[in-house]
């Protein structure tokens, strides 16, 4: 779905070439038309016009960034089978349906709300592990 008004400040929103912004081409992104007096943005799948997730402002995108350093670890270092797994995890974790459980979607306080999730299921594996080490 195409962003139709910044979440942030309800001005419009344009497609534009990433250039515009970063000075460098990779791809596209909508962006607030009132930047850059709100630089509210979002990029795109490679590749194609289709929105990664909603808008972010700079506060936003420090919580969404946040919450991948946290979370993405999960499923690349194998505490779930796979990125699916950890997300359906996550998703129940969240009271989320599954297709709004992206981080590129989530706002500051789902943002929090994940990272408490994954800090509280790290704590937990560690006592698990810890409690099964003392069988060996
Ligand atoms: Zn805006």
């Amino acid at each position: 779905m195409k962003p139709q008004r910044c979440p942030f400040c309800r001005s419009s929103v344009s497609l534009i070439d990433s250039a515009k912004v970063y000075g460098c081409h990779y791809g596209f992104i909508y962006l607030c038309d009132s930047y850059p007096n709100c630089d509210a943005r979002v990029g795109c799948h490679p590749g194609s016009i289709k929105p990664l997730g909603t808008l972010a402002d700079k506060q936003l995108r420090k919580w969404r960034s946040l919450t991948h350093r946290k979370f993405d670890p999960l499923w690349q270092l194998g505490a779930f089978s796979s990125r699916q797994a950890a997300y359906k995890w996550l998703s129940k974790a969240m009271r989320l349906p599954l297709d709004k459980t992206h981080v590129a979607m989530f706002d500051i306080q789902q943002c929090q709300k994940a990272i408490s999730l994954v800090e509280g299921f790290i704590r937990d594996g560690q006592r698990v592990k810890t409690k099964a080490s003392t069988y060996c």
